[in-house]
C-alpha cells in the first residue's frame, strides 16, 4: 500500500487514545440515536483502544503507526488485529458522520461514482447490498484501489480494506459499521432500516476530502 502516509489517520500511534467527537451524540437523530452513539463511542470504541494498548504492551518493535501494522495482518496476534482494526475503523467512522439534511455527493466524487456504478442510486444499492449481506458483524466500504478505481466491499469483524488479509485491498473513502451494537437499541434486528438511514448521516464533505487526498 503506497499511500498510507497521506491518510489523515496515519498519525494514530501508540499509546492509543479515544478521539474526541466534533459533534454531539444527539446531532445524528432521528437517524442514529444519542444513546447508541454514546455507548458506541464511550464503551465500544474505548474498549478497542484499551485492549489494543494492553495487547501491544511495551513492545517497542510493534509500537509504530497503526496503519503499518495492517501491512502484515496475518502475523498479528488476534487481539492486535481485532482491536487495532476496531480503533482504526471507529476513528474513521466518526469523521464520516454528520446529519446531512439530504445532501448528496457532488463534483469529482459524484462523477466517479456515476462512471463506476451507473448512477448514485445504483451505487447506494450496491453499497447497501454489501452491508446487508455481511453475515454477523463487520463493515461495508467504498474504497479506492492502487489504480484509483472505486470499489465496494465488505469485511468481517473489525477487518478493513487496508489489511493485507482483505479480499481486495484499497484505501477506504466511506465505511459503515454493521455490528449490531451500532444500531440495535433503535433498530433492533432491522439492519436494512439502519442502512437506509445511514444516507442521512454521511458527511459528504469529509468523504470528498478523503477522495481528493487519496486519488492524487
Ligand atoms: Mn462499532
Amino acid at each position: 500500500m503506497k499511500k498510507l502516509e497521506i491518510l489523515p489517520e496515519f498519525r494514530l500511534d501508540f499509546p492509543y487514545t479515544l478521539p474526541v467527537l466534533d459533534f454531539e451524540y444527539a446531532s445524528l437523530e432521528p437517524h442514529i440515536d444519542a444513546r447508541t452513539m454514546e455507548i458506541h463511542h464511550t464503551k465500544h470504541h474505548q474498549a478497542y483502544v484499551d485492549n489494543l494498548n494492553k495487547a501491544l504492551g511495551d513492545d517497542a518493535l510493534i509500537s509504530k503507526p497503526l496503519l503499518n501494522l495492517f501491512d502484515k495482518t496475518e502475523k498479528l496476534a488476534p487481539a492486535v488485529r481485532n482491536n487495532g482494526g476496531g480503533h482504526y475503523n471507529h476513528s474513521l467512522f466518526w469523521k464520516l458522520l454528520k446529519n446531512n439534511k439530504g445532501e448528496k455527493p457532488s463534483g469529482d466524487l459524484l462523477n466517479h461514482i456515476v462512471r463506476t456504478f451507473g448512477s448514485y442510486d445504483e451505487f447506494r444499492d450496491e453499497f447497501a447490498k454489501a452491508a446487508i449481506s455481511r453475515f454477523g458483524s463487520g463493515w461495508a466500504w467504498l474504497s479506492l484501489d492502487e489504480e484509483n478505481k472505486l470499489f465496494i466491499s465488505s469485511t468481517p469483524n473489525q477487518d478493513n480494506p487496508l489489511m493485507s488479509i482483505a479480499e481486495k485491498r484499497g484505501y477506504p473513502v466511506l465505511g459503515l459499521d454493521v455490528w449490531e451494537h451500532a444500531y440495535y437499541l433503535h433498530y433492533q434486528n432491522r439492519r436494512a432500516d439502519y442502512i437506509k438511514a445511514f444516507w442521512d448521516v454521511v458527511n459528504w464533505a469529509e468523504v470528498e476530502k478523503r477522495y481528493q487526498t487519496i486519488i492524487k
